[in-house]
Protein backbone atom coordinates (compact mmCIF):
# COMPACT_ATOMS: atom_id res chain seq x y z
CA UNK A 1 0.00 0.00 0.00
CA UNK A 2 1.38 3.04 -0.92
CA UNK A 3 0.76 5.81 1.78
CA UNK A 4 1.09 8.66 0.04
CA UNK A 5 -1.11 9.57 -2.82
CA UNK A 6 0.20 9.43 -5.92
CA UNK A 7 -0.94 10.54 -9.50
CA UNK A 8 1.74 7.86 -11.14
CA UNK A 9 0.38 4.47 -10.75
CA UNK A 10 3.65 3.13 -11.84
CA UNK A 11 5.17 0.57 -14.32
CA UNK A 12 3.55 -2.17 -13.48
CA UNK A 13 -0.03 -0.43 -12.92
CA UNK A 14 0.65 1.24 -16.65
CA UNK A 15 1.34 -1.98 -18.31
CA UNK A 16 -1.85 -3.86 -17.22
CA UNK A 17 -3.76 -0.30 -18.45
CA UNK A 18 -2.07 -1.04 -21.98
CA UNK A 19 -2.64 -4.61 -21.81
CA UNK A 20 -6.75 -4.07 -20.80
CA UNK A 21 -6.56 -1.14 -23.23
CA UNK A 22 -5.60 -3.47 -25.94
CA UNK A 23 -8.04 -6.18 -25.31
CA UNK A 24 -10.42 -3.25 -24.99
CA UNK A 25 -9.92 -1.77 -28.48
CA UNK A 26 -9.47 -5.39 -30.09
CA UNK A 27 -11.73 -7.70 -28.64
CA UNK A 28 -14.74 -5.32 -26.54
CA UNK A 29 -15.17 -2.66 -29.24
CA UNK A 30 -15.88 -4.64 -32.57
CA UNK A 31 -18.39 -6.84 -30.61
CA UNK A 32 -19.90 -4.02 -28.76
CA UNK A 33 -22.76 -3.07 -31.44
CA UNK A 34 -23.59 -6.02 -32.41
CA UNK A 35 -24.63 -7.57 -28.17
CA UNK A 36 -26.00 -3.86 -27.52
CA UNK A 37 -28.67 -5.21 -30.31
CA UNK A 38 -28.87 -8.43 -29.07
CA UNK A 39 -29.19 -8.11 -25.82
CA UNK A 40 -27.47 -10.82 -24.30
CA UNK A 41 -24.73 -11.90 -22.38
CA UNK A 42 -21.60 -11.98 -24.53
CA UNK A 43 -20.68 -15.17 -23.30
CA UNK A 44 -17.86 -15.94 -25.93
CA UNK A 45 -16.34 -12.56 -25.23
CA UNK A 46 -16.32 -13.76 -21.33
CA UNK A 47 -14.88 -16.40 -22.34
CA UNK A 48 -11.75 -14.60 -24.27
CA UNK A 49 -11.36 -12.61 -21.29
CA UNK A 50 -11.62 -15.44 -19.16
CA UNK A 51 -8.83 -16.90 -21.63
CA UNK A 52 -6.46 -14.32 -21.16
CA UNK A 53 -7.42 -13.86 -17.01
CA UNK A 54 -8.98 -10.54 -17.12
CA UNK A 55 -12.04 -12.74 -15.97
CA UNK A 56 -10.85 -14.26 -12.68
CA UNK A 57 -10.89 -13.68 -8.97
CA UNK A 58 -6.98 -13.22 -8.93
CA UNK A 59 -7.31 -10.27 -11.80
CA UNK A 60 -9.21 -8.51 -10.31
CA UNK A 61 -7.45 -9.33 -6.30
CA UNK A 62 -4.34 -8.20 -7.43
CA UNK A 63 -5.80 -5.29 -8.85
CA UNK A 64 -7.40 -4.31 -5.41
CA UNK A 65 -4.05 -4.87 -3.76
CA UNK A 66 -1.91 -2.97 -5.87
CA UNK A 67 0.64 -0.54 -4.34
CA UNK A 68 -0.89 2.60 -6.05
CA UNK A 69 -4.65 2.20 -4.72
CA UNK A 70 -5.78 2.91 -8.13
CA UNK A 71 -5.34 -1.02 -9.81
CA UNK A 72 -9.28 -0.85 -10.04
CA UNK A 73 -10.43 2.27 -11.10
CA UNK A 74 -7.46 1.94 -13.89
CA UNK A 75 -9.04 -1.38 -15.16
CA UNK A 76 -12.72 -0.48 -15.02
CA UNK A 77 -11.69 2.97 -16.70
CA UNK A 78 -10.18 0.72 -19.94
CA UNK A 79 -12.61 -2.22 -19.60
CA UNK A 80 -15.53 0.93 -19.90
CA UNK A 81 -13.58 2.58 -22.45
CA UNK A 82 -14.18 -0.42 -24.66
CA UNK A 83 -17.77 -1.04 -24.22
CA UNK A 84 -20.04 -0.42 -21.14
CA UNK A 85 -22.71 -3.42 -21.57
CA UNK A 86 -20.25 -6.10 -22.36
CA UNK A 87 -18.07 -4.34 -19.21
CA UNK A 88 -20.57 -4.97 -16.54
CA UNK A 89 -21.08 -8.42 -18.33
CA UNK A 90 -17.51 -8.94 -17.58
CA UNK A 91 -17.19 -7.55 -14.14
CA UNK A 92 -20.74 -8.08 -12.89
CA UNK A 93 -19.76 -11.46 -11.23
CA UNK A 94 -17.39 -9.03 -8.59
CA UNK A 95 -20.75 -7.43 -7.26
CA UNK A 96 -21.53 -11.27 -5.78
CA UNK A 97 -17.88 -11.96 -5.17
CA UNK A 98 -17.28 -8.60 -2.93
CA UNK A 99 -20.41 -9.58 -0.59
CA UNK A 100 -18.58 -13.23 0.44
CA UNK A 101 -15.23 -11.29 0.83
CA UNK A 102 -16.53 -8.59 2.94
CA UNK A 103 -19.00 -10.93 4.83
CA UNK A 104 -18.23 -14.40 4.49
CA UNK A 105 -16.26 -16.40 6.27
CA UNK A 106 -12.38 -18.18 5.25
CA UNK A 107 -13.81 -21.26 4.10
CA UNK A 108 -17.13 -19.48 2.29
CA UNK A 109 -14.70 -17.58 0.20
CA UNK A 110 -12.70 -20.52 -0.52
CA UNK A 111 -15.91 -22.34 -1.44
CA UNK A 112 -17.91 -19.95 -3.28
CA UNK A 113 -15.75 -17.33 -5.36
CA UNK A 114 -14.20 -19.89 -7.55
CA UNK A 115 -17.35 -20.96 -8.36
CA UNK A 116 -18.33 -17.81 -9.45
CA UNK A 117 -15.94 -17.47 -12.00
CA UNK A 118 -16.25 -20.79 -13.45
CA UNK A 119 -12.46 -21.75 -15.27
CA UNK A 120 -11.72 -20.57 -18.51
CA UNK A 121 -13.15 -23.76 -20.29
CA UNK A 122 -16.29 -23.36 -18.11
CA UNK A 123 -17.11 -20.10 -17.40
CA UNK A 124 -20.06 -18.75 -14.95
CA UNK A 125 -21.53 -15.59 -13.59
CA UNK A 126 -22.61 -14.65 -10.41
CA UNK A 127 -25.11 -12.60 -9.51
CA UNK A 128 -26.09 -10.05 -6.26
CA UNK A 129 -30.11 -9.60 -5.35
CA UNK A 130 -30.02 -7.12 -2.88
CA UNK A 131 -32.99 -4.92 -4.95
CA UNK A 132 -36.82 -5.27 -4.67
CA UNK A 133 -40.08 -4.03 -6.14
CA UNK A 134 -40.59 -2.06 -3.09
CA UNK A 135 -37.04 -1.50 -2.03
CA UNK A 136 -34.41 0.26 -4.10
CA UNK A 137 -32.93 2.93 -2.65
CA UNK A 138 -34.71 2.25 0.46
CA UNK A 139 -32.81 -0.87 1.29
CA UNK A 140 -34.54 -1.62 4.72
CA UNK A 141 -37.66 -2.20 3.19
CA UNK A 142 -37.03 -5.63 2.16
CA UNK A 143 -39.52 -8.24 2.24
CA UNK A 144 -37.72 -11.32 1.10
CA UNK A 145 -37.88 -13.30 4.57
CA UNK A 146 -35.21 -15.86 5.79
CA UNK A 147 -36.03 -18.71 8.67
CA UNK A 148 -34.29 -20.89 9.90
CA UNK A 149 -35.44 -24.31 10.15
CA UNK A 150 -33.60 -25.85 12.84
CA UNK A 151 -34.00 -29.67 12.49
CA UNK A 152 -32.45 -29.19 9.31
CA UNK A 153 -30.31 -26.96 10.15
CA UNK A 154 -31.21 -24.97 6.85
CA UNK A 155 -32.46 -21.57 5.94
CA UNK A 156 -35.42 -21.28 3.83
CA UNK A 157 -36.07 -18.28 1.88
CA UNK A 158 -38.79 -16.65 0.15
CA UNK A 159 -39.57 -13.41 -2.00
CA UNK A 160 -38.88 -11.36 -5.33
CA UNK A 161 -35.62 -9.80 -5.94
CA UNK A 162 -35.54 -7.68 -8.94
CA UNK A 163 -32.87 -5.78 -11.40
CA UNK A 164 -30.31 -8.33 -10.68
CA UNK A 165 -27.34 -8.26 -12.95
CA UNK A 166 -26.92 -11.76 -14.01
CA UNK A 167 -30.20 -12.94 -11.67
CA UNK A 168 -31.39 -16.44 -13.16
CA UNK A 169 -28.30 -17.35 -15.79
CA UNK A 170 -25.50 -16.93 -12.82
CA UNK A 171 -24.26 -20.03 -11.09
CA UNK A 172 -23.94 -18.47 -7.41
CA UNK A 173 -26.50 -16.11 -6.77
CA UNK A 174 -25.69 -14.04 -3.44
CA UNK A 175 -29.28 -12.68 -1.69
CA UNK A 176 -29.86 -10.43 0.83
CA UNK A 177 -33.05 -11.43 2.86
CA UNK A 178 -34.27 -10.11 6.11
CA UNK A 179 -34.28 -12.14 9.19
CA UNK A 180 -35.69 -10.05 11.52
CA UNK A 181 -38.09 -7.68 10.14
CA UNK A 182 -38.65 -5.85 12.88
CA UNK A 183 -35.04 -4.49 12.98
CA UNK A 184 -35.19 -3.12 9.53
CA UNK A 185 -31.64 -3.34 8.03
CA UNK A 186 -29.93 -4.53 10.97
CA UNK A 187 -32.44 -7.62 10.72
CA UNK A 188 -30.91 -8.28 7.19
CA UNK A 189 -28.41 -11.21 6.52
CA UNK A 190 -26.66 -12.34 3.08
CA UNK A 191 -27.05 -15.57 2.06
CA UNK A 192 -25.40 -17.78 -0.78
CA UNK A 193 -27.97 -19.84 -2.81
CA UNK A 194 -25.61 -22.69 -4.53
CA UNK A 195 -25.76 -23.45 -8.39
CA UNK A 196 -28.89 -25.17 -9.08
CA UNK A 197 -30.94 -24.94 -5.92
CA UNK A 198 -34.15 -25.71 -6.48
CA UNK A 199 -36.65 -22.89 -5.34
CA UNK A 200 -35.00 -20.30 -7.34
CA UNK A 201 -35.81 -18.83 -11.00
CA UNK A 202 -35.57 -16.23 -13.10
CA UNK A 203 -38.79 -14.19 -13.45
CA UNK A 204 -39.04 -11.13 -16.00
CA UNK A 205 -35.58 -10.36 -17.64
CA UNK A 206 -35.66 -6.97 -18.49
CA UNK A 207 -35.63 -4.56 -21.79
CA UNK A 208 -33.16 -1.72 -21.10
CA UNK A 209 -32.26 1.36 -22.42
CA UNK A 210 -28.55 1.00 -22.09
CA UNK A 211 -26.07 -1.58 -20.88
CA UNK A 212 -28.09 -4.04 -23.11
CA UNK A 213 -25.19 -6.70 -23.29
CA UNK A 214 -25.68 -6.76 -20.16
CA UNK A 215 -28.24 -9.50 -18.30
CA UNK A 216 -30.85 -7.70 -15.55
CA UNK A 217 -33.63 -9.62 -14.52
CA UNK A 218 -36.18 -10.81 -11.63
CA UNK A 219 -35.12 -13.59 -9.01
CA UNK A 220 -37.77 -15.48 -7.53
CA UNK A 221 -37.25 -17.34 -4.09
CA UNK A 222 -40.02 -20.08 -3.39
CA UNK A 223 -39.03 -21.92 -0.99
CA UNK A 224 -35.54 -22.19 -1.53
CA UNK A 225 -33.53 -24.16 1.06
CA UNK A 226 -30.06 -23.79 1.32
CA UNK A 227 -27.56 -25.63 4.07
CA UNK A 228 -26.73 -23.47 7.68
CA UNK A 229 -23.27 -22.61 5.84
CA UNK A 230 -24.57 -20.86 3.28
CA UNK A 231 -25.49 -17.77 6.14
CA UNK A 232 -21.98 -15.87 5.46
CA UNK A 233 -20.53 -14.87 8.22
CA UNK A 234 -22.32 -17.73 10.04
CA UNK A 235 -24.94 -18.10 12.62
CA UNK A 236 -23.42 -17.23 15.93
CA UNK A 237 -22.28 -14.14 14.58
CA UNK A 238 -25.76 -13.29 12.90
CA UNK A 239 -27.21 -14.31 16.68
CA UNK A 240 -25.30 -11.86 18.34
CA UNK A 241 -26.02 -9.05 15.93
CA UNK A 242 -29.71 -9.44 15.90
CA UNK A 243 -28.96 -9.67 20.24
CA UNK A 244 -26.90 -6.63 19.87
CA UNK A 245 -29.78 -4.61 17.37
CA UNK A 246 -32.51 -6.10 20.00
CA UNK A 247 -31.32 -4.40 23.20
CA UNK A 248 -30.49 -1.22 20.70
CA UNK A 249 -27.06 -1.47 22.04
CA UNK A 250 -25.33 0.82 19.58
CA UNK A 251 -21.43 0.64 19.14
CA UNK A 252 -19.09 2.27 17.25
CA UNK A 253 -17.92 0.81 13.96
CA UNK A 254 -20.99 -1.39 14.16
CA UNK A 255 -23.00 -2.94 11.39
CA UNK A 256 -24.39 0.36 9.87
CA UNK A 257 -20.55 1.84 9.91
CA UNK A 258 -19.64 -1.16 8.23
CA UNK A 259 -21.77 -1.25 5.40
CA UNK A 260 -21.44 2.26 4.55
CA UNK A 261 -17.57 1.80 4.56
CA UNK A 262 -18.04 -0.99 2.34
CA UNK A 263 -20.00 0.90 -0.03
CA UNK A 264 -17.75 3.71 0.21
CA UNK A 265 -14.74 1.66 -1.18
CA UNK A 266 -16.92 0.25 -3.66
CA UNK A 267 -18.10 3.16 -5.23
CA UNK A 268 -14.93 4.63 -6.74
CA UNK A 269 -15.04 1.40 -9.06
CA UNK A 270 -18.52 2.43 -10.45
CA UNK A 271 -17.42 6.17 -10.95
CA UNK A 272 -14.05 4.64 -12.80
CA UNK A 273 -16.79 2.37 -15.03
CA UNK A 274 -18.46 6.03 -15.63
CA UNK A 275 -15.53 7.70 -16.49
CA UNK A 276 -14.61 5.18 -19.32
CA UNK A 277 -18.04 5.37 -20.70
CA UNK A 278 -17.20 9.38 -20.87
CA UNK A 279 -13.51 9.10 -22.15
CA UNK A 280 -14.76 7.58 -25.02
CA UNK A 281 -17.41 9.38 -26.26
CA UNK A 282 -14.83 12.34 -25.78
CA UNK A 283 -12.39 10.59 -28.01
CA UNK A 284 -14.90 10.32 -30.65
CA UNK A 285 -16.18 13.97 -30.44
CA UNK A 286 -12.87 15.54 -30.50
CA UNK A 287 -11.56 13.53 -33.37
CA UNK A 288 -15.15 13.95 -35.37
CA UNK A 289 -14.61 17.50 -34.37
CA UNK A 290 -11.07 18.00 -36.04
CA UNK A 291 -12.27 16.60 -39.35
CA UNK A 292 -15.86 17.26 -39.74
CA UNK A 293 -16.18 20.32 -41.91
CA UNK A 294 -18.75 23.33 -42.44
CA UNK A 295 -18.81 26.46 -43.41
CA UNK A 296 -15.64 26.18 -44.64
CA UNK A 297 -13.58 24.55 -41.73
CA UNK A 298 -13.45 22.21 -39.23
CA UNK A 299 -15.78 22.75 -36.56
CA UNK A 300 -13.81 22.83 -33.89
CA UNK A 301 -12.79 26.14 -35.30
CA UNK A 302 -15.20 27.55 -33.82
CA UNK A 303 -15.31 28.78 -30.10
CA UNK A 304 -19.16 27.02 -29.34
CA UNK A 305 -17.44 23.75 -30.25
CA UNK A 306 -14.03 23.92 -28.82
CA UNK A 307 -15.83 25.15 -25.20
CA UNK A 308 -17.87 22.19 -25.24
CA UNK A 309 -14.76 20.03 -25.88
CA UNK A 310 -12.62 21.84 -23.23
CA UNK A 311 -15.51 21.46 -20.57
CA UNK A 312 -16.14 18.18 -21.43
CA UNK A 313 -12.46 16.98 -20.65
CA UNK A 314 -12.00 19.20 -18.07
CA UNK A 315 -15.15 17.27 -16.04
CA UNK A 316 -13.27 14.04 -17.25
CA UNK A 317 -10.36 14.78 -15.21
CA UNK A 318 -11.60 15.67 -12.72
CA UNK A 319 -14.10 12.87 -11.92
CA UNK A 320 -10.92 10.80 -12.23
CA UNK A 321 -9.25 12.52 -9.83
CA UNK A 322 -11.95 12.29 -7.23
CA UNK A 323 -12.13 8.73 -8.17
CA UNK A 324 -8.29 8.03 -7.80
CA UNK A 325 -8.46 9.77 -4.47
CA UNK A 326 -11.29 7.81 -3.29
CA UNK A 327 -10.05 4.38 -4.04
CA UNK A 328 -6.61 5.10 -2.47
CA UNK A 329 -8.61 5.85 0.29
CA UNK A 330 -10.13 2.58 0.95
CA UNK A 331 -7.13 0.70 -0.14
CA UNK A 332 -5.07 2.27 2.65
CA UNK A 333 -8.11 2.12 5.28
CA UNK A 334 -8.75 6.16 4.92
CA UNK A 335 -11.68 7.61 7.01
CA UNK A 336 -14.22 8.48 4.35
CA UNK A 337 -15.55 11.49 6.42
CA UNK A 338 -16.81 13.62 3.63
CA UNK A 339 -18.27 10.37 1.84
CA UNK A 340 -15.46 11.14 -0.91
CA UNK A 341 -16.60 7.32 -1.98
CA UNK A 342 -19.93 8.55 -2.90
CA UNK A 343 -18.67 11.87 -3.99
CA UNK A 344 -16.44 10.61 -6.58
CA UNK A 345 -19.72 8.32 -8.06
CA UNK A 346 -21.72 10.82 -7.77
CA UNK A 347 -19.60 13.05 -10.14
CA UNK A 348 -18.02 11.06 -12.40
CA UNK A 349 -21.57 9.13 -13.27
CA UNK A 350 -23.47 12.68 -13.97
CA UNK A 351 -20.25 13.53 -15.96
CA UNK A 352 -20.81 10.28 -18.09
CA UNK A 353 -24.36 11.58 -18.94
CA UNK A 354 -23.15 15.50 -19.46
CA UNK A 355 -20.41 14.11 -21.55
CA UNK A 356 -22.13 11.64 -23.86
CA UNK A 357 -25.20 13.82 -24.36
CA UNK A 358 -22.39 16.91 -25.14
CA UNK A 359 -20.65 14.35 -27.72
CA UNK A 360 -24.15 13.57 -29.92
CA UNK A 361 -24.30 17.16 -30.00
CA UNK A 362 -20.86 17.70 -31.49
CA UNK A 363 -21.93 14.43 -34.20
CA UNK A 364 -24.86 15.88 -35.14
CA UNK A 365 -27.20 14.41 -36.77
CA UNK A 366 -25.11 11.27 -37.26
CA UNK A 367 -24.19 11.28 -33.72
CA UNK A 368 -28.18 10.58 -33.05
CA UNK A 369 -27.91 7.45 -35.44
CA UNK A 370 -26.43 3.90 -34.38
CA UNK A 371 -23.81 4.20 -37.25
CA UNK A 372 -21.46 6.53 -35.01
CA UNK A 373 -21.04 4.78 -31.27
CA UNK A 374 -21.50 7.85 -29.05
CA UNK A 375 -25.43 7.08 -29.33
CA UNK A 376 -24.76 3.82 -27.23
CA UNK A 377 -22.58 5.31 -24.81
CA UNK A 378 -25.29 8.13 -23.91
CA UNK A 379 -27.60 4.93 -23.58
CA UNK A 380 -25.31 3.63 -21.41
CA UNK A 381 -24.29 6.46 -19.64
CA UNK A 382 -27.61 6.94 -18.14
CA UNK A 383 -27.52 4.32 -15.57
CA UNK A 384 -24.29 5.41 -13.59
CA UNK A 385 -27.00 7.76 -11.95
CA UNK A 386 -29.54 5.29 -10.99
CA UNK A 387 -27.43 1.92 -9.81
CA UNK A 388 -25.20 1.31 -6.70
CA UNK A 389 -27.22 4.31 -5.36
CA UNK A 390 -28.87 7.04 -7.47
CA UNK A 391 -27.01 10.44 -7.15
CA UNK A 392 -30.10 12.13 -4.98
CA UNK A 393 -28.89 9.51 -2.42
CA UNK A 394 -25.27 9.54 -2.98
CA UNK A 395 -25.88 13.81 -2.43
CA UNK A 396 -27.87 12.39 0.97
CA UNK A 397 -24.98 10.05 1.72
CA UNK A 398 -22.58 13.47 1.26
CA UNK A 399 -24.47 15.73 2.80
CA UNK A 400 -24.91 13.49 6.06
CA UNK A 401 -21.52 13.47 6.18
CA UNK A 402 -21.12 16.77 6.18
CA UNK A 403 -23.53 17.64 8.42
CA UNK A 404 -23.55 15.12 10.78
CA UNK A 405 -26.79 15.64 10.29
CA UNK A 406 -29.68 12.78 9.94
CA UNK A 407 -31.53 14.62 6.55
CA UNK A 408 -34.16 12.88 5.43
C1 LIG B 1 -29.50 -2.08 -15.05
C2 LIG B 1 -29.61 -2.22 -13.58
C3 LIG B 1 -28.78 -3.12 -12.90
C4 LIG B 1 -28.90 -3.27 -11.51
N1 LIG B 1 -28.17 -4.23 -10.87
C5 LIG B 1 -28.46 -4.52 -9.58
C6 LIG B 1 -27.87 -5.67 -8.95
O1 LIG B 1 -27.06 -6.38 -9.55
N2 LIG B 1 -28.26 -5.97 -7.69
C7 LIG B 1 -29.16 -5.21 -7.00
O2 LIG B 1 -29.48 -5.56 -5.86
N3 LIG B 1 -29.72 -4.11 -7.56
C8 LIG B 1 -29.39 -3.77 -8.84
N4 LIG B 1 -29.98 -2.68 -9.43
C9 LIG B 1 -30.94 -1.88 -8.67
C10 LIG B 1 -30.50 -0.43 -8.41
O3 LIG B 1 -29.50 -0.40 -7.45
C11 LIG B 1 -31.77 0.36 -8.04
O4 LIG B 1 -32.50 0.55 -9.23
C12 LIG B 1 -31.44 1.69 -7.39
O5 LIG B 1 -30.92 1.48 -6.12
C13 LIG B 1 -32.65 2.60 -7.30
O6 LIG B 1 -33.75 1.93 -6.75
P1 LIG B 1 -35.19 2.04 -7.46
O7 LIG B 1 -34.98 1.70 -8.88
O8 LIG B 1 -36.14 1.23 -6.68
O9 LIG B 1 -35.54 3.56 -7.39
P2 LIG B 1 -36.28 4.32 -6.15
O10 LIG B 1 -35.56 4.02 -4.90
O11 LIG B 1 -37.73 4.04 -6.21
O12 LIG B 1 -36.02 5.83 -6.54
C14 LIG B 1 -36.82 6.54 -7.48
C15 LIG B 1 -36.36 7.99 -7.51
O13 LIG B 1 -36.58 8.57 -6.20
C16 LIG B 1 -35.36 9.12 -5.71
N5 LIG B 1 -35.31 8.97 -4.25
C17 LIG B 1 -35.59 7.88 -3.51
N6 LIG B 1 -35.41 8.13 -2.20
C18 LIG B 1 -34.97 9.41 -2.11
C19 LIG B 1 -34.59 10.27 -1.05
N7 LIG B 1 -34.59 9.84 0.24
N8 LIG B 1 -34.20 11.54 -1.34
C20 LIG B 1 -34.18 11.99 -2.60
N9 LIG B 1 -34.52 11.22 -3.67
C21 LIG B 1 -34.91 9.95 -3.42
C22 LIG B 1 -34.27 8.32 -6.39
O14 LIG B 1 -33.03 9.02 -6.39
C23 LIG B 1 -34.86 8.13 -7.77
O15 LIG B 1 -34.61 9.27 -8.56
C24 LIG B 1 -29.83 -2.49 -10.80
C25 LIG B 1 -30.65 -1.56 -11.49
C26 LIG B 1 -30.56 -1.44 -12.85
C27 LIG B 1 -31.49 -0.49 -13.55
Amino acid sequence: MSSTFSLDPGADQLAVRDWLHGFAADVMRPAAAEWDEREETPWPVIQEAAKLGIYSLDFYAQQYFDPSGVGIPIAMEELFWGDAGIGLSIVGTTLAAVAVLANGTDEQIGTWTPQMFGTPEDVKVAAFCSSEPDAGSDVSALRTRAVYDEARDEWVLNGTKTWATNGGIAAVHVVVATVDPALGAKGQASFVVPPGTPGLSQGQKFKKHGIRASHTAEVVLDGVRVPGSCLLGGKEKLDERLARAREGVKRAGGRGNAAMATFEASRPAVGAQAIGIARAAYEVALDYARTREQFGRPIIDNQGVAFQLADMRTRIDAARLLVWRASWMAVNNQPFTAAEGSMSKLYAGETAKYVTAQAMQILGGNGFTREYPVERMHRDSAIYSIFEGTSEIQRLVIARAISGMPIR
